[in-house]
């Protein structure tokens, strides 16, 4: 079963072919790949739930301040600013993405979904989808299920990881499943969740991973905001049926092929970027000092 996986079009000729849902599709997977149960199954997403959901919490109610100083509760400011762009719903969705993300860059816990540099996404957009159009719990796992079927299959493609593929691999990923996961709570059909992917992804394209000094604060914290944002507007597209033009495994493979071909520099390595910007390079010497001040003075 784990050629499903391989591709969106095997995934959907499996559902069409033994009708079965989307999401029985990944169980299956799961059971007969992992040797779960389907209790164990969706108790580890209750589990997960709940973290994303005390993620988004946390970030918003707790002090969150890295120590390289370069996140300073951005998401509570945010959350609480008087005026908003296009509505409080979009400002919330904003401020759960850099709330979750936050808590992540201040090591606290998150669930990788698919990675730690990504973590906002999925709680951003789920808490604030559940909130505006009252998801069950269940669908909301169901969701989960999706997402992590719709990863499944960039990892192999492509990849979920900046220093393979750049942001585009990471954040592109979770965005993905985010727009998927919007569209099948809203009762999309599995051609409109594929697309809502595609389109996803095509925004994502070429984002480069270069994180200032190395650490997975800047821009990475509010890539998850934007990523969330993208998420938002592809499912919008995708439950109009507007298409994507190219389908999901070619854009996938094109993500892929961009990914391949860029530069070391862009790749979590720090040295290309923003990373190597004249401020990002100071702040990496400052980080770099101040590391070098707390080690213990082994001479004691
Ligand atoms: S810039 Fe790199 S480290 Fe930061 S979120 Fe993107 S992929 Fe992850």
């Amino acid at each position: 079963m784990a050629f499903l996986f391989d591709s969106f079009e095997g995934w959907k000729k499996y559902c069409d072919k033994h009708n079965v849902s989307v999401v029985d599709a990944v169980i299956g997977y799961e059971k007969e790949q992992k040797g779960r149960t389907e209790e164990k199954i969706w108790e580890g997403l209750g589990q997960a739930w709940e973290v994303m959901k005390d993620a988004v919490k946390t970030g918003l109610e707790e002090d969150m301040t890295s120590r390289s100083g370069m996140i300073a509760n951005g998401a509570k400011k945010v959350y609480r600013h008087s005026q908003t762009v296009l509505s409080k719903e979009f400002q919330n969705l904003i401020s759960r993405a850099l709330a979750a993300k936050e808590v992540n860059s201040c090591m606290g816990r998150i669930v990788a979904a698919p990675t730690a540099g990504a973590s906002g996404i999925m709680p951003g957009v789920l808490y604030t989808l559940q909130e505006i159009h009252n998801v069950p719990d269940k669908k909301i796992l169901e969701a989960m299920l999706l997402a992590a079927g719709i990863a499944l299959i960039m990892e192999q493609k492509a990849s979920i990881a900046g220093a393979v593929g750049g942001c585009q691999a990471e954040t592109g990923t979770a965005a993905a499943m985010g727009a998927g996961a919007i569209v099948y709570c809203l009762d999309g059909d599995i051609d409109q969740i594929f697309n809502a992917v595609a389109i996803t992804v095509q925004c994502m394209l070429g984002l480069v991973c270069d994180p200032v000094a190395g650490l997975v604060e800047v821009p990475c914290v509010v890539r998850n905001a934007s990523a969330a944002a993208i998420a938002n507007s592809s499912a919008q597209i995708a439950l109009a049926n507007v298409s994507s033009v190219i389908p999901v495994d070619e854009v996938i493979e094109a993500m892929g092929e961009i990914g391949a071909s860029m530069e070391t520099r862009y790749k979590e390595t720090a040295l290309g970027g923003l990373a190597a910007t004249k401020t990002g390079q100071a702040i990496a010497k400052k980080v770099l000092i101040h590391d070098i001040e707390i080690l213990p003075d082994e001479s004691d």
